[in-house]
């Protein structure tokens, strides 16, 4: 076989996140708004001789054979029977990595989807979000792609209309990585605060932008941005210094990423300089959408 296939591994933030009780299996059961944005790594397919697959990384820290790709790969690889040809699956970083962006996911997901597609599995949606579902809990959303509702650890999910257009601008504290796991270990049970989404799923069905970034506007979206994390002190004083310069952030996941819907491309720039003046790394990006299935290919 002599092809390529690029797909592209985007990241997701959480409009909202109401993180709710420890389950007996240790995970958490939560609620989350997800919605996948344009800021993406890049999975290049390539035929190799031999047969399997093999895999490189541009960044030396995740070339091992514990990256999600790998594990996406070798879960596939069980699931069949028949030889399969010699591919070189290599990982272009963007997204940056323990960021509450789930760059891992979307990896594992574009490494199922892909495959799927480089070896002719034939494998149906339902059987990808199943795998998806072992190597973590928001690899399904990220096959799915869109805005969707996410429940139980995360891998329910309700696909919601796709939100209208919006700039997204990332704020990144320098230097500052979160652990999701350290993240929901550590939280303080005693400062929880859980945001009801229905109002903000209510916003999108109805197609509302004015009520979608008000409800994000009253800046209370998401549990563990009461919570005490790794990180937390950082995080709080730079939401608050954009705050004074009059912009929205709000946390995703379990951060360090902050990031801010804006409706204007001038506002959205303005916005990029205002984060990097607060010394922190701007992403400048979009809301990705669903039914175009354009975002999966290069
Ligand atoms: P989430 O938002 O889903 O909680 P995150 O964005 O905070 O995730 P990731 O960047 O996905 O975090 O990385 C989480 C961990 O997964 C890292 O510690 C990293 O070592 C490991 N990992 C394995 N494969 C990858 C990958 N392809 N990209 C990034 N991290 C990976």
């Amino acid at each position: 076989m002599d092809k390529t296939l690029k797909l592209r591994a985007p990241a997701k933030i959480n409009l909202g996140l109401t993180v709710l009780a420890r389950r007996t299996d240790g995970f958490h059961e939560i609620e989350s708004v997800m919605q996948q944005i344009s800021l993406a790594d890049v999975l290049l397919f390539e035929a190799v001789s031999g047969s399997g697959w093999h895999f490189v990384c541009t960044d030396q820290n995740l070339s091992g054979s514990d990256n999600l790709v790998c594990r996406a790969a070798a879960l596939l690889e069980m699931q069949v029977e028949k030889p399969l040809a010699g591919v070189r699956i290599n990982l272009f970083k963007n997204i940056p990595v323990e960021a509450g962006l789930a760059g891992g996911s979307s990896d594992a997901a574009a490494a199922l989807m892909g495959l799927n597609l480089y070896w002719n599995l034939g494998l149906d949606q339902k059987t990808l979000l199943k795998i998806g579902s072992i190597l973590g809990s928001d690899v399904p959303f990220c096959l799915n792609g869109g805005t969707a509702l996410a429940r139980g650890r995360g891998e329910q999910l309700s696909i919601l209309p796709s939100l209208p257009f919006f700039w997204v601008v990332l704020a990144l504290p320098n230097g500052l990585r979160v652990s999701t796991a350290d993240a929901y270990n550590s939280f303080d049970t005693g400062r929880i605060g859980t945001p009801s989404l229905q109002p903000l799923v209510e916003a999108i069905k109805t197609g509302s932008k004015s009520n979608i970034l008000g409800w994000i506007g009253s800046g209370f979206t998401n549990t563990l941005e009461t919570a005490i994390l790794p990180g937390s002190g950082l995080i709080q004083k730079v939401k608050r210094r954009l705050e004074n310069r009059g912009l929205k952030p709000v946390l995703s996941g379990s951060g360090p990423t902050l990031f801010m819907l804006i409706d204007n491309y001038s506002l959205a720039c303005m916005a990029v300089r205002l984060v990097e003046q607060e010394g922190c790394r701007a992403y400048l990006c979009w809301t990705n959408i669903r039914d175009s299935q354009e975002w999966r290919y290069v």
